[in-house]
């Protein structure tokens, strides 16, 4: 399904705009408003903001939060992933976890609550920064 049909299901209006931003984001993985407002200038500042609120809102858009950073998305992509944090280095890892996400979805239908978002961050050391460590 692409966003026009997207947005025709959920009865949205699809403009310009929501088409553009929404195949630019496809190429990117976590991305903050900043980087559409430096991308887009001539959609506006608080065009994105919209845009980014009505994504959500679809479905297709999920708002992620890390340690020390804020205002992060990514696209709900169908191939689903989760996320380590390096706390040395802080950069932002993904792990293919889409099973475990629908274990954790089945398991709060099981006490009738409706999951409809969740964010994992599992934090520690990158490859790079545990084996920096000084040996003991
Ligand atoms: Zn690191
Ligand atoms: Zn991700
Ligand atoms: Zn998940």
């Amino acid at each position: 399904m692409d966003i026009e049909d997207i947005l025709r299901a959920k009865k949205k209006r699809v403009t310009p705009e929501r088409i553009e931003m929404f195949q630019w984001l496809q190429e990117l993985h976590l991305f903050q408003s900043h980087d559409l407002i430096l991308r887009f200038p001539h959609i506006g500042r608080a065009s994105i903001f919209r845009t980014l609120d009505l994504y959500m809102e679809i479905g297709v858009l999920r708002k992620l939060n890390f340690e020390n950073r804020w205002d992060y998305y990514e696209l709900a992509s169908h191939h689903h992933h989760e996320h380590f944090q390096c706390t040395s280095c802080e950069r932002i890892f993904q792990f293919d976890v889409s099973h475990m996400c629908k274990t954790l979805e089945f398991l709060g239908r099981k006490q009738w609550f409706y999951v409809n978002h969740h964010q994992i961050v599992l934090s520690g050391l990158c490859a790079n920064c545990h084996d920096a460590l000084p040996q003991i």
